[in-house]
């Protein structure tokens, strides 16, 4: 934190800012031609250098004129001391001349996340070295752990910390759970837990369970219906390819008749048309001749007989 730190206005007041760098124009000057706007000193004086002319209205700036009203106005309103802490407060004039004598002038915040601690600048090495969030690194994981959570590291969380296990080993806590696996005092169940046995304890108390295990005849048995039904099983396995294989032949079957069948029609449509043409041959002369002449002749044919 800078030791130049200016008042902090109470109030902010756009009136008493530079109209081009929005801070507050202490210093502030005016155009000579047109008198809405103010600037700070610094920004009028940059403009002046670069291009001399009147932001607002254009007008050549020979000279602008000093607003001593702005500067009256400011030195009078309310402010507060602006280091952290201190809560001195009066106008803005009386700050000023607080801020060099302020006692938080040279205080400032412990860098550690997690201390509030406020220390004079010059005891702030001293204070880092013993400060309770500095971070310190673990001897057994190097991870870096805040200092005042150490203990609670190694105890609950540290993946290298030794861990007693009631079997009397010592094991990292990353390999304990390798460890219980094949540990005398890891968690056990009866292996007759699926056919009902409820036993739960220790590894070292399950052989005795198990010569006793009252679910172990139990299990004998489930494991020979086990064994004859995946023998079933295999069997309907083999049906069931056998009856899809036939139920595939029948349906090419059915297909093949189907053909067959089609056609069988497609010839018999085609004698059929050829027997029509060969009636419509055999009868069309007959309806050349009248029906009468057919019965003279048939007359004709009688009267020969007769006579
Ligand atoms: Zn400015
Ligand atoms: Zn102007
Ligand atoms: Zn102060
Ligand atoms: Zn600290
Ligand atoms: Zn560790
Ligand atoms: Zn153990
Ligand atoms: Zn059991």
């Amino acid at each position: 934190m800078s030791t130049t730190q200016k008042p902090v206005l109470l109030e902010t007041n756009d009136e008493l800012d530079c109209s081009i760098c929005f801070e507050l124009a202490l210093d502030a000057v005016q155009c000579p031609s047109c008198a809405h706007n103010i600037a700070c000193f610094s920004c009028a004086t940059q403009i002046v250098r670069t291009n001399p002319v009147c932001p607002w209205c254009r007008c050549p700036w020979r000279s602008v004129r000093a607003c001593p009203e702005i500067t009256r106005r400011i030195l009078r309103s309310p402010a507060k001391c602006g280091f952290t802490g201190c809560n001195f407060r009066s106008n803005y004039a009386s700050v000023s001349s607080h801020i060099p004598e302020c006692e938080f002038k040279n205080m400032i915040q412990c860098t550690n996340e997690g201390c509030n601690k406020r220390i004079n600048r010059n005891a702030l090495n001293d204070h880092l070295k013993k400060c309770y969030f500095r971070k310190i690194q673990c001897r057994y994981c190097n991870a870096n752990v805040v200092h005042n959570q150490i203990k609670r590291h190694l105890k609950e969380s540290c993946p290298e910390a030794f861990i007693r296990c009631l079997c009397s080993e010592s094991i990292k806590r990353k390999n304990i759970q390798q460890h219980m696996e094949l540990c005398d005092y890891g968690e056990a169940v009866c292996d007759n837990h699926d056919v009902g046995c409820d036993w739960e304890g220790i590894l070292r108390d399950k052989f005795d369970h198990m010569d006793n295990c009252p679910f172990e005849k139990a299990s004998i048995i489930v494991s020979s219906l086990q064994l004859r039904c995946s023998t079933k099983e295999t069997e309907n396995k083999e049906l069931k390819r056998k009856l899809e294989h036939a139920l595939r032949e029948v349906e090419q079957k059915k297909i093949e008749l189907q053909l067959a069948a089609n056609e069988m029609l497609r010839i018999q449509a085609q004698s059929a048309r050829q027997q029509d043409y060969v009636y419509v041959q055999t009868t069309r002369p007959q309806h050349r001749y009248p029906t009468s002449q057919h019965h003279s002749d048939a007359k004709q044919a009688e009267g020969c007989t007769i006579s």
